[in-house]
């Protein structure tokens, strides 16, 4: 789980770096334009303070994941202005946290399933905000599900985090035609209609970097 934490955190920041162009104009659509701005420098701070040594064996995989996870959200919430910072920092904290209580010997799928519903309740928690608000829990929460739904059909973790991104990436282009109620897009009123999300397009983005790394393990 490590080893896979760690290729995501890495993939996610090449791949943000890519985007930011891309966040950030959607971002000036509905927003100030900071978004890929602000992910960028987050994620760069992350895989910098990611530990280049081996593990020494005193500590568990889970323990270890857990610990990785705790470090990206603090990382976020100190270099991370904007509503994202404190709430990916917050979502990649609580997920930490998630895995600290876990079982040593949790099956993967689990571990990610239940590391998302906390991130998820956490960011749901400080943004005071719920799905069809047009922000980055329309991306999140049908993934959550999705990945439930194919946990219960007996899918392995490869195949439960492939549903986890693509619910993501549909529940990101499904933002388009909503309004948005939450956050700087809200201010827009009627005219936030019509573009979609940059949170839950970034969402989306680090979910599908999360299928990627698990596959390429
Ligand atoms: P800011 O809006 O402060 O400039 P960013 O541009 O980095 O911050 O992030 C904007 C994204 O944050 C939005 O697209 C949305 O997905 C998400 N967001 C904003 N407010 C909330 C909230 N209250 N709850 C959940 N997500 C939110
Ligand atoms: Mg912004």
């Amino acid at each position: 789980m490590y080893d896979a934490l760690d290729r995501w955190l890495r993939l996610s920041a090449a791949r943000i770096h890519d985007q930011a162009a891309t966040l950030t104009a959607l971002d000036q659509a509905i927003g100030d334009g900071d978004h890929g701005i602000n992910l960028d420098r987050g994620f760069a701070a992350i895989v910098a303070q990611l530990d280049p040594t081996p593990p020494d064996g005193t500590e568990g995989d889970i323990a270890r994941s857990a610990g990785l996870l705790r470090n990206a959200g603090r990382t976020l919430i100190s270099k991370v202005g904007g509503a994202s910072g404190p709430l990916y920092g917050t979502a990649f904290l609580r997920a930490g946290s998630a895995l600290t209580t876990a079982d040593a010997a949790i099956a993967p799928g689990d571990a990610l399933l239940s590391a998302l519903e906390a991130a998820i309740a956490g960011i749901g928690g400080l943004g005071k905000a719920t799905t069809g608000e047009k922000t980055m829990l329309d991306a999140l929460v049908p993934a959550l599900h999705a990945g439930e739904a194919a946990r219960e059909a007996g899918a392995d973790v490869a195949a439960i985090v492939a549903s986890v991104a693509t619910a993501a990436e549909t529940g990101a282009t499904a933002t388009i035609p909503l309004l948005a109620t939450k956050g700087r897009a809200s201010y827009l009123g009627e005219r936030s209609i019509g573009h979609q999300d940059p949170g839950a397009t970034s969402a989306a983005l680090l979910l599908r970097s999360l299928a990627d790394a698990i596959v390429a393990g």
